[in-house]
């Protein structure tokens, strides 16, 4: 299939060509022709498929018509990375339509921001919080729009942005089209979209599997030889940006300090920090000047770096749902990733799980020349054995 096939405006063509995208994803392929019917649309698909042509190219199909001097519509995304970056796919792919987009988000001053709407945006980009405040200060006029999309709808849930959102929803006309997109559908997710949906079509890629891009492989190791297996893979895997997620705060703490021992430039990201220091990690590792983050799943929520070469679970998430997550991380359509995941006998059940999700098993690999016939390490510095305890946690 060809970008041609949805008769999508010359000047959104041209957009097209300027990004440099060729085929349309799957999800782009399904959402559009339904996107530019009119219809609702549930999508479930995560970061990395492309989603976000898949919906603002009907968008600027649809607003190429009509008034250019009111706010057409709106676009919520739970982080000021992805607000940005969808705004700049509105800018860069509307580049030849003279429609104009606006980006709302907070931590920044608020007068760039209502320029400009004033001087007349018909999309509008947001994070809900700063949003509302504009909101509230009557400085937006939401009452005439027409399409409103929720992107990554979970992520905004675990941020606690739901009551936010249904402050928002009161300020727009209940007779507009809504595309609501969500990599993964707990419960909440589930009802609210119930609720703001009109017979949605529902567009489903890959269910809730993890990026088609992204190569699993498991690493099957003893309790005790975690770690340095860990520090085996990272010697002789060639990685870019690597993100390592453990289960527990303390763990990701302790790990991250020994790494930086180990000369690694790394920093982590765990609910005990601050929230400065929690953006400096953030901005560090998207910056280059850490290769690697040490995580726990919640402070991850917030990261969208896409130049993540490799995830690497230390420790086995829990459920499916946060596997499909943090690989979501990696493998964005334009590149390729790694997922690794160290597993003890304990995470068979979750292994099943996820394996049933991608309807094949994963790679059960082992690192070669590691020696996984000792039950503890030599420590390097000193050559000393480290004494082996049971159920030992690093
Ligand atoms: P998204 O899932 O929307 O965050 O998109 C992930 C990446 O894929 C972004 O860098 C997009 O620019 C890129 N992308 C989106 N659609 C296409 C396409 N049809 N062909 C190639 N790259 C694309």
């Amino acid at each position: 299939m060809t970008f041609n096939e949805f008769s999508l405006d010359p000047r959104i063509q041209g957009g097209i060509k300027n990004a440099g995208y060729v085929t349309p994803t799957p999800i782009q392929e399904k959402a559009i022709p339904l996107v530019l019917q009119g219809l609702d649309i549930l999508g479930m698909a995560q970061t990395g498929t492309g989603k976000t042509a898949a919906f603002i190219l009907p968008i600027l199909q649809k607003l190429l018509n009509g008034p250019r001097n009111r706010v057409r519509a709106l676009i919520l995304a739970p982080t000021r990375e992805l607000a940005e970056q969808i705004y700049q796919a509105a800018v860069e792919l509307g580049g030849r339509t003279g429609i104009r987009s606006a980006s709302i988000y907070g931590g920044v001053s608020k007068n760039p921001q209502l320029t400009a709407i004033k001087r007349g945006a018909q999309i509008i980009v947001a994070c809900p919080g700063r949003l509302l405040d504009h909101l509230g200060e009557r400085a937006i006029d939401l009452s005439q729009v027409e399409m409103l999309v929720l992107d990554e709808a979970d992520r905004m849930c675990d941020m606690g942005f739901l009551p936010d959102i249904r402050r928002i929803l009161s300020y727009l006309p209940r007779k507009r089209q809504t595309l609501f997109f969500s990599a993964t559908m707990p419960k909440e997710i589930r009802s609210l979209a119930d609720s703001i949906l009109k017979n949605p079509q529902t567009v489903q890629i890959g269910i809730t599997a993890p990026a088609e891009t992204v190569s699993h492989a498991l690493y099957p190791v003893s309790g005790e030889l975690k770690k340095p297996l860990l520090f085996a893979i990272l010697e002789k895997t060639a990685t870019g940006r690597v993100l390592i997620f453990t289960r527990t705060k303390h763990r990701a703490k302790s790990l991250a300090a020994q790494l930086s021992q180990r000369n690694y430039r790394v920093a982590a990201l765990q609910g005990n920090m601050s929230q400065n220091r929690r953006q400096d990690s953030i901005n560090g590792f998207r910056s280059g000047k850490y290769d690697m983050l040490v995580a726990t799943d919640i402070a991850a929520r917030g990261i969208d770096v896409s130049e993540i070469t490799h995830v690497i679970n230390y420790d086995m998430p829990d459920t499916v749902d946060a596997y499909t997550h943090r690989i979501g991380r990696t493998g964005r359509a334009l590149l390729t990733g790694e997922a690794f995941t160290l597993v003890v006998k304990e995470d068979a059940p979750v292994v099943r799980d996820i394996e049933k999700v991608l309807g094949a098993p994963i790679e059960r690999r082992s690192l070669a020349d590691f020696d996984y016939g000792v039950s503890a390490p030599v420590a390097q510095s000193t050559g000393k054995r480290l004494a082996p305890r049971r159920g030992r946690r690093y």
